[in-house]
């Protein structure tokens, strides 16, 4: 079987023969005399395209042979015509070639290796055995960059047992047989099995996206080519979304982001003390409607957040009476209750708030609170009345 992409990766239609076809669980597999698909492999994915018209989802290698993942069967023996997704493949292309010089300059300017290379649908990742920050991987983005602008060849070597030993290579793996070295004059020479461009300046761009902790080094995300150039318009149409939206100049966007956030978080500190302020007032008006005589006295206030309930407890309780509160959350029957007794018995009072209303919670003799369920004029009752 002929693999046409080793020797023209530009390749994208041609004839072959069936030599195989045999069903999957999904789909079938399917042998070719001769192929251009390349097959998953050393990070760069599977071809994509059809077979006399048949879906082609994938493309493996598999015990020497090269399998093409097909939707539909195709027989033995016949003369077939075969396309390339080429949209997909170059863009793989770029990507893989990308991948080559951004790995190649790390590997020049700092020693580290890459160890692991995934060319996904969202983007590129390279993970590098070293410690890379953010600010030196943007001097290797202009440095890599600068190698498209000059239009470099890229070659593909096949050097003989001998011939090798003189040429200083990457590689992840000990390879067994002829070792296919992809280099970049002055910027990479690496073993590699894939598809490249011809020339650098076919990538046309390449962008680095992010660098995380991976192991005991990074990991790289980057983009190339029209999948970088889309990953630019998407981006630059989000940030003239947000200037219109803040009426901010796109470069003023970070800066009127920011005084949102110090504004959001003054409004939160104000709001706080409103809170509070309203508490007060809510407490000094139950207490005025309370009967003087009783000794108890329970609150029903809904939807008090945070210590809200607590709060206005310790208001209430100014009065000398033992108090409860209950506050409701929206679309349940669940209350958050906060209970407090002067004469220190409300560790009891809660225990049997608990028992009496499916509730939960502990605190300690001046002062319990948990959740409780039911009607909350009933608890109330329970609590003021019943005892
Ligand atoms: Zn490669």
């Amino acid at each position: 079987m002929l693999k046409i992409y080793e020797r023209d990766p530009y390749c994208r239609e041609f004839d072959a023969e069936v030599t195989a076809c045999v069903p999957e669980k999904k789909g079938f597999r399917v042998a070719l005399s001769r192929t251009a698909f390349f097959p998953e492999g050393g990070g760069q994915p599977g071809d994509r395209g059809t077979i006399d018209g048949a879906a082609v989802w994938d493309t493996r290698e598999m015990d020497g042979e090269i399998w093409h993942m097909t939707d539909e069967p195709l027989k033995e023996g016949s003369a077939v015509h075969c396309k390339l997704d080429w949209d997909f493949r170059y863009s793989n292309m770029q990507g893989h070639a990308g991948e080559h010089i951004v790995s190649g300059l790390i590997h020049k300017t700092y020693g580290y290796d890459n160890v692991g290379f995934h060319m996904g649908s969202q983007d590129i990742t390279i993970d590098i055995n070293g410690e890379l920050t953010w600010e030196q991987l943007q001097d290797i983005e202009v440095k890599a960059n600068q190698a498209i602008m000059d239009n470099i060849p890229i070659e593909v070597l096949l050097p003989d047992e001998r011939e090798l030993e003189d040429i200083p290579y990457r590689s992840k793996k000990e390879i067994d047989g002829q070792v296919r070295l992809i280099r970049v004059p002055g910027y990479d020479c690496c073993a590699c099995c894939g598809t490249h461009p011809a020339r650098t300046g076919e990538i046309h761009l390449i962008k680095l996206l992010s660098v995380q902790n991976y192991k005991k080094g990074v990991r790289v995300s980057l983009l190339c080519g029209g999948r970088a150039l889309a990953d630019y318009r998407q981006k630059h149409q989000q940030l003239l979304n947000m200037s219109h939206m803040l009426s901010a100049k796109m470069e003023a966007v970070e800066k009127a982001v920011s005084r949102l956030f110090e504004e959001n978080g003054r409004l939160k500190y104000e709001k706080t003390a409103v809170d509070r302020q309203l508490l007060h007032l809510k407490a000094q008006a139950i207490l005025r409607d309370a009967k003087g005589e009783s000794d108890r006295l329970c609150a029903i206030e809904n939807g008090l957040a945070g210590s809200g309930p607590r709060e206005l407890a310790d208001d209430l309780a100014l009065s000398g009476k033992t108090v409860l509160v209950l506050s409701g959350q929206a679309g349940t029957d669940t209350f958050r209750y906060v209970l407090i007794d002067p004469g220190k018995k409300a560790r009891a009072l809660g225990q049997a708030l608990n028992e009496a209303f499916s509730g939960r919670g502990g605190g300690s003799d001046d002062m319990v609170q948990g959740t409780c369920k039911g009607d909350g004029e009933k608890i109330k009752e329970w609590f003021e009345v019943v005892r």
